[in-house]
Parts: C-alpha cells; sequence; structure tokens
C-alpha cells in the first residue's frame, strides 16, 4: 500500500484515523441494450417503480436530514421531489424506450446527456447549476433500477467519506449520519457547503485536494487533519502515531478552550462584558455558545440564499431564524437583513454587474430596491420573533432617509401580521450597522431613530481608509488602529452610550486582541466576532482592568500613527498584566 501525504485546504479542524468509504458516484450506461416490442410494458413498468422507489427514498431521507440536521437542510430534497414529478421528464423517457426500444438505463443516460448539454448552454449561472439537481436525481432514478445489486450491505463502521464533490443533498444526507470520522473532497473550499457543515457539526473536513479519489480505494487508511488542510494516505506506523499524538494535543487544546468558555466574562475589575458571536448558519448556534457566546451578535442572513436552489421562501428563512432564536433562547439573536449586492452577488438574484461593486447597489441599498424580498425577510424575523429575543439589523446604512424608509416598510408589514392574527414580539428592537464613514460621522442623528447600534468594522475601515478589504496589494493599509478610525469608533461608541442606546462591535476588530482593548478602553462591552477567537478574546479581556486600559487608550489616542499607537499599547498593557496577550500568543 503505497504511503502518500495530500495538501488541500482545512475546512473543518480536528483530526481523524479511519478507513476510506470512497462515495459512488453513477456511471450512466453507454450501452444501448435493445428489448423485444413484447418487453416494452415490463420495461416502463421498471422505470415507474424506480421513480417510485426513488420519491420514498428521497422523502425518507427529506425526513431523516430533518429530523437530525435541521428543516433548511431538507428543503432541497422538495426540489428533488419537484423534478421527480416532472410528467414530462417522464414522458421522455417513456418516449426513448417506446421509440427505439432499449432498456430503461439507456432511456435515462440520454435523458441526463440531453440535459447537461441543455444546461450547459444556459448563460444564467445559477439556472446553469441546477444541472446538479437534476443529475442527482436521475442517478438515483438510474440506481433504483437495479436497487438488490445496489443495496450493498453497508457496515456501519465510522468511515472517513472520500469524493470528488458533495451535492448539498448528498452533504446534508451524509453527514447527518452518524458514521462519518471526516470527509475529504477534490474539489471545493472554505465556503462551500459541505466546509460549513462539517464545520458546525464538528467533522473534520480537508477539501480541493484535486485527485484524492483517484489515489485511494475503499479500504485505505487515511488521516485527514482538517486543522492543517493534510490527507496521509496509508500512513506508516511512526506516522500515524505523530498524528495521533497530534490529535490528542488539539482535543486538549478544545477542552482548555470550552474551560474558559465556563468562566465569567468579567475584567479583573469586575467590569461586566458580553461575547457574542457572528454566524452564517443555525447550526453554528450550539457550538458558539460551547466555546463561550452569551448571544448571536451578527447572523448573516444572506446565507441563506446561498444555500438555498432558488428564491428562499418566507418559510425557509423563518425556520432558520427560529431555528436560531430558539437554540439562542434567553440569549439574543441579531438578525441581519440580507447583505447582498456588491461583491456578494447571488445568481438567484440576477444582480447586475456593476463597474464598482463596493460603492454600488449593496445591503439596505439593494434590499430597498428589492422591496419584495426585504417584506418576506421582515415577515419571516418577526414570526420568528415570538420567544423575544430577536432583533433586526439592517446593514450599509447610509443616510437618515433610509432608516425612515425601512420604518415605514417595517410597520406595514407589522400591521398585515396583526391583521393576519400571526403572532410576534411588538417590541423587537430594531437597529442599524455603521460601516459607512457618512453613517459613522451623523451617529447622533441615527442613533435617535433606532434602539441600536451595531459597527462593522470591516467595512467601516474600507470605507473609511480606501483600502479595499480584500485587495492584497493594499492589505497592509488596512489598520484598525488608524488615528483616524480609533476617532470615529470612539464617537461612535460614547455617542450612542450618551444617548442611551446599546453599541455593539460586529467585525473582525473585536476579534483581535489588541483592538478589543481598545475597543473596552471606549467602554465597548458587546463583542461579536467568529466563535472561534471567543475564548481568546475572552482569556485578554479577563485578565486586564477597566480603568487603567481606558487610560492608556486615551493616552493613545495623542499618538500619530497606527504603529506607534500599538507598540504603546501592547508595551503598558504587558507591563501590567504579562498574562494579557498569552492565549493570543498560543493561537
Ligand atoms: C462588517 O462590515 O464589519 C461586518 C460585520 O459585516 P460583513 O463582514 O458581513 O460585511
Ligand atoms: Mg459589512
Amino acid at each position: 500500500m503505497e504511503y502518500l501525504r495530500l495538501r488541500g485546504i482545512g475546512a473543518s479542524p480536528g483530526i481523524s484515523i479511519g478507513e476510506v468509504l470512497l462515495t459512488e458516484r453513477v456511471i450512466f450506461s453507454s450501452r444501448k441494450d435493445g428489448i423485444s416490442p413484447g418487453q416494452l410494458d415490463t420495461e416502463i413498468a421498471r422505470l415507474e417503480k424506480a421513480i417510485e422507489r426513488t420519491r420514498r427514498q428521497l422523502t425518507d431521507i427529506k425526513d431523516k436530514v430533518r429530523e437530525k440536521i435541521g428543516e433548511e437542510h431538507s428543503f432541497i430534497f422538495d426540489a428533488h421531489l419537484l423534478i421527480l414529478k416532472d410528467s414530462s421528464l417522464f414522458a421522455s423517457l417513456k418516449k426513448i424506450i417506446t421509440e427505439e426500444k432499449t432498456r430503461a438505463e439507456w432511456a435515462i443516460s440520454q435523458i441526463h446527456e440531453q440535459y447537461m448539454s441543455k444546461f450547459e448552454s444556459i448563460a444564467d449561472e445559477y439556472f446553469r447549476e441546477r444541472k446538479f439537481d437534476v443529475s442527482d436525481v436521475l442517478s438515483r432514478v438510474y440506481k433504483n433500477l437495479e436497487p438488490v445489486e445496489q443495496e450493498k450491505t453497508h457496515d456501519d463502521k465510522e468511515k472517513i467519506l472520500v469524493g470528488h464533490d458533495l451535492l448539498p443533498s448528498e452533504a446534508a444526507l451524509r453527514l447527518s449520519q452518524e458514521n462519518v470520522l471526516a470527509v475529504a473532497l477534490d474539489m471545493g473550499g472554505q465556503t462551500s457547503h459541505t466546509a460549513i457543515l462539517a464545520r458546525s457539526l464538528n467533522i473534520p473536513a480537508v477539501v480541493g485536494l484535486r485527485n484524492i479519489t483517484k489515489r485511494v480505494k475503499n479500504g485505505d487508511i487515511l488521516i485527514v487533519d482538517g486543522t492543517d488542510g493534510e490527507v496521509l494516505i496509508n500512513p506508516p506506523p511512526a506516522i500515524e502515531k505523530e498524528f495521533i499524538s497530534k490529535r490528542q494535543r488539539y482535543e486538549n487544546y478544545r477542552k482548555e478552550l470550552r474551560k474558559t468558555a465556563k468562566l465569567k466574562s468579567l475584567t479583573l475589575d469586575g467590569e461586566r462584558f458580553y461575547p457574542m458571536a457572528n454566524i452564517e448558519m443555525p447550526e453554528e448556534v450550539k457550538p458558539a455558545f460551547s466555546l463561550g457566546a452569551e448571544g448571536i451578535g451578527l447572523y448573516r442572513s444572506e446565507f441563506i440564499y446561498l444555500r438555498s436552489t432558488s428564491l428562499p421562501s418566507e418559510e425557509e428563512h423563518y425556520h432558520a431564524y427560529y431555528r436560531c432564536a430558539k437554540e439562542a433562547h434567553p440569549a439574543h439573536v441579531y438578525i441581519r437583513t440580507m447583505d447582498i449586492g456588491g461583491e456578494k452577488n447571488l445568481p438567484q438574484l440576477k444582480i447586475e454587474k456593476e463597474p464598482n461593486p463596493a460603492l454600488g447597489l449593496r445591503g439596505i441599498r439593494f434590499s430597498l430596491h428589492e422591496k419584495a424580498l426585504l417584506r418576506v425577510q421582515l415577515r419571516a424575523i418577526l414570526r420568528a420573533s415570538v420567544l423575544k429575543n430577536v432583533r433586526i439589523l439592517i446593514p450599509m446604512i447610509t443616510e437618515y432617509e433610509e432608516i425612515k424608509e425601512v420604518k415605514i416598510l417595517f410597520q406595514e408589514v407589522k400591521e398585515e401580521l396583526k391583521s393576519q392574527k400571526v403572532k410576534f414580539d411588538t417590541h423587537i428592537p430594531l437597529g442599524v450597522m455603521i460601516e459607512v464613514p457618512a453613517a459613522a460621522t451623523i451617529t447622533d442623528v441615527l442613533v435617535r431613530e433606532v434602539d441600536y447600534l451595531s459597527i462593522g468594522t470591516n467595512d467601516l475601515i474600507q470605507y473609511y481608509l480606501a483600502v479595499d478589504r480584500s485587495n492584497e496589494l493594499v492589505s497592509y493599509l488596512f489598520k484598525p488602529l488608524h488615528p483616524s478610525i480609533l476617532r470615529i469608533l470612539k464617537f461612535i461608541i460614547e455617542t450612542s452610550q450618551a444617548a442611551g442606546k446599546e453599541i455593539t462591535v460586529c467585525g473582525e476588530m473585536a476579534a483581535d486582541p489588541l483592538s478589543a482593548l481598545v475597543l473596552l478602553g471606549f467602554g465597548l462591552r458587546k463583542f461579536s466576532m467568529n466563535p472561534i477567537f471567543i475564548p481568546r478574546i475572552k482569556e485578554v479581556l479577563r485578565s486586564v482592568e477597566f480603568k487603567p486600559i481606558q487610560r492608556i487608550v486615551r493616552k493613545a489616542m495623542q499618538l500619530k500613527s497606527a504603529q506607534e499607537i500599538e507598540e504603546y499599547i501592547i508595551e503598558r498593557v504587558l507591563v501590567k498584566y504579562p498574562k494579557a496577550f498569552l492565549m493570543g500568543q498560543i493561537n
């Protein structure tokens, strides 16, 4: 057995060692097996049976997935059931069998080919991508033509799933089964559906391995190191031993994190702070709380569009929001209306390409342009607010009029729900994100219109410093500690506190130890971040006292540059609190 090491993208951390289970892909027959006219009825009945069997399977899978990992993942199977129901599909298959007097396998292969080339010529990327759903359904029917042969007795032994790619439906199905130790795929990136799902279910995953499916066979031994993005095929005993101890270290580290999660969120001098989580999927709520989150400070709802095959319905929105609210309860969930447009383009919305997307129709600008979509979202968020722990957050506000317009629409939606006797939290707080410099400057005006504010430092810094947040060439200029950024942040935080309104920071700055101290010094108490950073920030804030930090930050504000500010704060903090950055360094 050949030993090989492959590099991919670490999509979900952790290490697993186990046997390969290759996901089978259906190879459609290229043989045209003829049948006699007398066999036609039997062949059509065989096809009908396969379709019926597929329908039952899909319904079963749908129920199972819903029960194991949640309603939102099961919607994809509705789409598959619809494809299966399509009478023209069945008619075309029947036509081929009858006219060409062939077996159903050949008919399915032909139809599959036709559909795939038809889809290929569709200009719209979203509709083009739907070919995978059709392919998925046809593959299932194909397999079900010979179910006995196909139904191998799968043992329940834990295995490492290896595949070319996983369709969202397959990912939902496979990962909801208990016997998956890890996942290794040829395709995919950090934000692929499988990656996100694996992370939320705590299953180590490496994706983007290019050709692992060609290099392994069932039964091979694999080490999947999702932390470092490596896969080892048939490792020699010494290497396996090394990884067993690495796995142990990683598990100890996780235990440490969980211990931190249970500690109180108090500074050394007893000031209460609140670490919260930024999430993209409802499945992330529980893991976030186990890392110490005390609320979901930002739910990026645009991800609902990413995982849906068509425009998500109000029900799909509702289920995702309600699940978050229920699992976080009694802690708060800040649901941000979709921040789409700009570079976050979603094919099903057919957004026109803009010359300057970051300055274009994005966030609330897009939502006010597509009010019907915003209405659907607001209705769903309101319906999910019955437990009274949901808040609405509006992204990319630039001016007062936008808030006014949102409020009018919001009121209309509330009236509509009331008239339909639908329950919701009538006092649901409405807040806006401060991430456009113009909005930051008029914080005093805007704060009066809303219940709370949330600072999106990722965008605020990008727009304030005129530095594209994803352009490597200018990333050296993206400096959260730039004196201009500190001045505006101080102004926003102090202004909203003076108005008696709550303020949160939900950009990456909240996850950076040094920046978090500065924000604490400005009086910030709510820090929302990617949950993996919560233990680190909690450790940092727990090792300092508020008052002295406030003094250090006040002094630092008089300095000329980000570098001077950084050096000054690190030096002063370390002298006083030598343990403050310990955990940050380990990471
Ligand atoms: C931000 O801009 O800081 C923010 C939290 O929003 P996003 O990263 O989703 O743009
Ligand atoms: Mg933003």
